[in-house]
């Protein structure tokens, strides 16, 4: 996808403030702090959540924050990020944690284990982690545990605290912000288009797949 502006910038979904990718993670640990207290008779804990970053392993313009539950499973972290990010066709996932493959169907041939386990049983702060989608037009994510504070989430839910603003990549054309890229040629910076040239793209419109927030953008039948 080679030539497009790192625009870094998000939102945190607690408060609306848009910043600095560099300035986030700083921010969401006091607007937390904050958030939580303000929630009206909820007191934190004594439940435990993991404060994650994950962004596209070659793509960092893409990144969420998270609050994700101790006590859920690895196999709810990965549904959460193929409902955000990644779904297409059902393609196979995996985490790798410290030299272990997680995933859901595990093979006999190798020594994978299986995603439900707890992510208190193998993440922890200061850890980083792989996550891949699809093992023949991988998308590829790092995650990078922040801390682990008290929560008030109840359940197994996953809390989205902040996520990049999507990216304007130019069209490779006339420069316009693009709206379509080819499947075909995602690759280069002439597969970016806006409509009106895409039009006159020689793969033809039903190569197209929308630009969408997500660093599986213009993958497989990626839609978002
Ligand atoms: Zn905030
Ligand atoms: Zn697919
Ligand atoms: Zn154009
Ligand atoms: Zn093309």
């Amino acid at each position: 996808m080679g030539k497009k502006k790192v625009a870094s910038s998000g939102k945190c979904t607690l408060c609306g403030s848009v910043l600095d990718k560099a300035a986030m993670t700083k921010h969401l640990a006091a607007c937390r702090e904050k958030n939580d207290a303000m929630a009206s008779g909820v007191r934190p804990g004594p439940a435990t959540a993991f404060h994650v970053l994950v962004e596209g392993r070659y793509q960092p313009e893409y990144w969420m924050h998270l609050e994700v539950p101790s006590r859920a499973s690895l196999e709810v972290l990965d549904g959460f990020l193929r409902d955000v990010w990644l779904e297409c066709c059902g393609h196979l996932s995996a985490f790798r944690i410290e030299g272990i493959t997680y995933s859901a169907e595990p093979m006999d041939d190798f020594e994978d284990e299986m995603m439900n386990i707890a992510l208190s049983e193998v993440l922890r702060p200061g850890l980083k982690f792989h996550h891949e989608y699809d093992f023949g037009s991988t998308t590829h994510l790092v995650g990078k545990v922040i801390a682990e504070r008290e929560t008030r989430l109840k359940g197994k839910g996953i809390r989205l605290l902040a996520r990049n603003e999507p990216p304007v990549i130019p069209c490779g054309k006339c420069g316009q912000p693009a709206e379509q890229v080819c499947a075909g040629c995602a690759y280069e910076a002439s597969g970016w288009l806006c409509k009106a040239c895409a039009r006159q793209h020689a793969c033809g419109a039903d190569m197209f797949l929308p630009v969408v927030n997500s660093p599986r953008v213009g993958v497989c039948g990626y839609t978002g």
